[in-house]
């Protein structure tokens, strides 16, 4: 099969022919059709400090992704051959404390297909049925590749109650737009977004009925005047990964307001802990999905109206895959996704299916 690999510890990915996986009795293998690039996937692309520290040379890379199951492991039960599905792309452990009260997504020896182990770019990814999210008919194979990140903003946007409220959002990158879309459609009163990249604030207006903010020529105290807020923000979803973006959201936050946090500043960043304290602010940190509930509410509101199409700016074909990841490395774009079903059918495994 075709796949796209980090095949050497410097810039850039490279297309391979590596053999289709093999797979145990509780794992399926999944015929990709389309997957999404993700921002994890710049910094391998670009193998940064964390991506030589983290991502092995030789791995298989990418974690979004929808597709259809071709082959099931003995033990696999309740999926069916055919079945379109995304999945799950944190391959959790069973043995944590965290992990046996149900609370999935807190396993600390959580693994990644895409970082530690081989992923999704490529004609067929082996995944634990565990981890198989089958997709309703009424969601595309392209909102199946983005699951993924709109799960990043689904878990974030449901992490405090949201109805009637005041929203900030520092960050229109893909998962800022699609939370922003997020925290319209549970109710939210006012959902400010934003960003210092103009482009990234249309599509953020495009995606959804939001306010964008450029900081970099706004005040955001002068857009609060101007939307009638008297006393601030109730809820903060950082996504940005900028400091100076925290600095701000507490700043224009309520006393008592709230602050899901799932953007990941590139190091250590000086916090002004004090006014955190005077202010009352509670944060929490995000991390993935809750396995499975944020896949559960996210169809479920994707079924009941929550439309994040317009996210998705660039399609390539897979072979085209330079060229995506040349887009989304320009911040020129919202979600690109790859195409894989033009590559040649080249295993005669699953010529029936
Ligand atoms: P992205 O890099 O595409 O978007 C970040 C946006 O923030 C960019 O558009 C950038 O211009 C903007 N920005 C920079 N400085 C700003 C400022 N001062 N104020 C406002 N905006 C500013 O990232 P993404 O893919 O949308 O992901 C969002 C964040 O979430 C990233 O930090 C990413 O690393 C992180 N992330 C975390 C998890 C997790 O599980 N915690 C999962 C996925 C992504
Ligand atoms: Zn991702």
């Amino acid at each position: 099969m075709k796949a796209l690999v980090k095949s050497h510890a410097t810039i850039g990915l490279w297309q391979e022919d590596r053999p289709t996986p093999e797979i145990g009795p509780e794992d399926v293998l999944i015929k990709v059709h389309k997957t999404g690039i993700c921002g994890t996937d710049i910094h391998i692309w670009n193998w940064d400090d964390w991506a030589a520290r983290t991502v092995p040379v030789g791995l298989i890379i990418g974690h979004e992704f929808a597709g259809e199951i071709v082959e099931m492991g003995a033990q696999v039960q309740g999926l069916a051959l055919g079945q379109r599905c995304s999945g799950e792309g944190h391959l959790i452990g069973k043995l944590s404390r965290q992990s046996r009260a149900g609370r999935f997504h807190l396993d600390p020896a959580t693994r990644g297909i895409g970082v530690n182990e081989n992923g999704a770019f490529a004609q067929y990814l082996r995944l634990p049925a565990f981890n198989v999210v089958p997709l309703p008919e009424g969601i595309s194979d392209d909102i199946g590749a983005i699951l993924d990140p709109l799960g990043n903003a689904v878990h974030t946007a449901l992490s405090f109650d949201l109805v009637g409220e005041d929203v900030l959002i520092t960050g229109a990158g893909p998962i800022g737009i699609m939370a922003a879309a997020v925290a319209r459609h549970v109710g939210a009163r006012h959902v400010v977004i934003t960003d210092v990249n103009q482009t990234r604030l249309d599509l953020a207006a495009r995606v959804a009925d939001v306010t964008p903010v450029n900081v970099a020529h706004e005040d955001l105290r002068d857009v609060q005047i101007r939307l009638k807020m008297a006393e601030g923000f109730d809820v903060g979803m950082e996504m940005s990964g900028n400091p100076q973006a925290l600095d701000q959201m507490v700043a224009s936050l309520v006393m008592g307001g709230k602050i899901a946090m799932l953007g990941i500043p590139p190091g250590m960043a000086p916090v002004d802990w004090s006014k955190i304290v005077f202010k009352a602010i509670t944060i929490k940190g995000v991390y993935g999905r809750e396995i499975f509930e944020t896949w559960y509410k996210m169809i479920a509101m994707l079924q009941n109206g929550l439309d994040v199409s317009k996210v998705i700016t660039h399609r390539f074909k897979a072979a085209d895959f330079a060229q995506g990841f040349e887009v989304m490395r320009s911040g020129q774009s919202g979600k690109v996704v790859l195409d894989w079903t033009c590559q040649p059918p080249d295993h005669q495994r699953f010529v029936s299916v």
